[in-house]
């Protein structure tokens, strides 16, 4: 996870010195803000200090039809799509989500935190990727080459 600041790198490779900047600090930026996954990030701390190794930033999504997403532009930020849990979480059932109710509170954080754990193996595939040749200046399939395969195996070697 070294970071070299070449500028030939710089222009070839997602993995850019701003968009790193926080990949060894154990504290992880939400933004904007959003209190339950800060309190999956901080429950997923507890079990794993060095969970978040790698990644950047959590930002929270409202525009992507899937539960979360790992960019080609900024592979080490993991984007979360609470709307799209939250409307998954009336899908399976039928309530509405409520802030209050503190079941509702507990399924709504599992799901987040599955999201993280499937989008931590896709920004662990590219950097695994980069790795391998930092002056490549990947993108698409051969930045995360493992694909859907690689984040659900990471999934499964967690859990
Ligand atoms: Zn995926």
């Amino acid at each position: 996870m070294k970071i070299i600041t070449s500028s030939k790198w710089k222009k070839l490779s997602q993995f850019t010195e701003e968009n790193t900047t926080n990949t060894d600090s154990p504290s992880i930026i939400i933004e904007p803000f959003e209190p339950l996954v800060q309190e999956a990030v901080d429950d997923i701390k507890t079990s794993d200090p060095n969970f978040f190794r790698g990644v950047n930033k959590i930002k929270i999504d409202m525009g992507f039809g899937q539960f979360g997403s790992v960019s080609s532009e900024n592979p080490a930020d993991i984007n979360i799509n609470i709307e799209r849990i939250k409307n998954e979480f009336q899908n399976r059932t039928n309530q509405s989500f409520d802030y209050n109710n503190i079941e509702h509170k507990n399924i709504l954080k599992e799901c987040i935190k599955e999201t993280i754990f499937h989008e931590k193996g896709h920004t662990e595939d590219a950097w695994q990727a980069h790795s391998a040749d930092p002056s490549a200046g990947l993108a698409g399939e051969n930045l995360f080459p493992g694909g859907e395969q690689a984040a659900e195996s990471f999934v499964r070697k967690i859990q």
